[in-house]
């Protein structure tokens, strides 16, 4: 049996680049309908002229009333939700001690509050139609901790309850949640990094290289699907064996 979304509608958050724009092009090529998002429309709308069946939408998760518009729009645009991926992410790393509280809020609020806001607005049509999947992306860090980053893995880690949460509540309406912990990605938000601590990285990580964004996309894209109905609750790693 291969990966049919046929007739599904998607929103990915975050999908104009990196991770999120795999996830789409994963759920497009398996033939769902997708809503590329980032905070400018103009961009998003760029990207998903890429993609086909896909639709742009502005919106910055950090911003509350914005997700809510984002979801109704979404609805209206795409005739409904079935799939919603809460991938949009940022760091703001430094060492605890030196971590400013603004520091802290910025990554809560663009991490995990904007999930939490997303799954409450999107899961009111998924439950009238007794149908959802539910995919936020959390990360290794959120799961082992790292030195500066405090506020990043307890973003991450909060995704974790969240995810298990939801799935107990909403598990009787037919909505599965489920978490993707990536290690480390092949993204701009990693090649920031020196040549020296990405060898040091390497030395850690079983499969011997960095992930690539297609790596995670397969595994949204399996959650997504009728392969994975009785999987609910989960967090399934993709990190290379870093974690194990
Ligand atoms: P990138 O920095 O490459 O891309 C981030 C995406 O999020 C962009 O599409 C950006 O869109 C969007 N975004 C950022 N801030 C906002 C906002 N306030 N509102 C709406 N959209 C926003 O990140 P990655 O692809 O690397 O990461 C994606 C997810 O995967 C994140 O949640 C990250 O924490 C997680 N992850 C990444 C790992 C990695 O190694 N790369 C490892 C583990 C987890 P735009 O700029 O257009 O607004």
């Amino acid at each position: 049996m291969h990966i049919d979304l046929t007739g599904k509608r998607a929103l990915v958050t975050g999908s104009t680049r990196g991770i999120g724009r795999a996830i789409a092009d994963q759920l497009a090529a398996c033939g769902a309908d997708v809503a590329i998002v980032g905070r400018d429309k103009t961009k998003a709308e760029a990207v998903a002229a890429e993609i086909p069946r896909a639709k742009g939408f502005g919106c910055d998760v950090t911003v509350p009333a914005e997700i809510e518009t984002l979801i109704a729009d979404v609805e209206a645009g795409l005739g409904g939700i079935d799939i919603l991926v809460n991938n949009a992410g940022i760091t703001r790393d430094n060492l605890m001690l030196r971590m400013k509280n603004d520091d802290w809020d910025a990554v809560i609020d663009a991490n995990l509050r904007s999930a939490f806001i997303a799954i409450r607005a999107a899961s009111r049509g998924m439950m009238k139609k007794r149908f959802g999947r539910i995919i936020n992306i959390t990360s290794v860090v959120g799961l082992m901790g790292n030195k500066g980053q405090a506020n990043y893995a307890a973003s991450k880690a909060g995704l974790v309850g969240l995810t298990k949460s939801v799935a107990k509540e909403l598990g009787s309406r037919n909505i599965l949640c489920n978490a993707v912990a990536p290690g480390f990605i092949e993204t701009d938000m990693t090649a920031a990094m020196t040549p020296e601590a990405r060898e040091a990285l390497i030395r850690n990580i079983p499969l011997e290289r960095l992930g690539q964004t297609r790596d995670v996309a397969g595994a949204v894209a399996w959650l997504a699907s009728d392969l994975a109905a009785y999987v609910t609750g989960q967090v399934i790693v993709i990190d290379g064996g870093l974690a194990a």
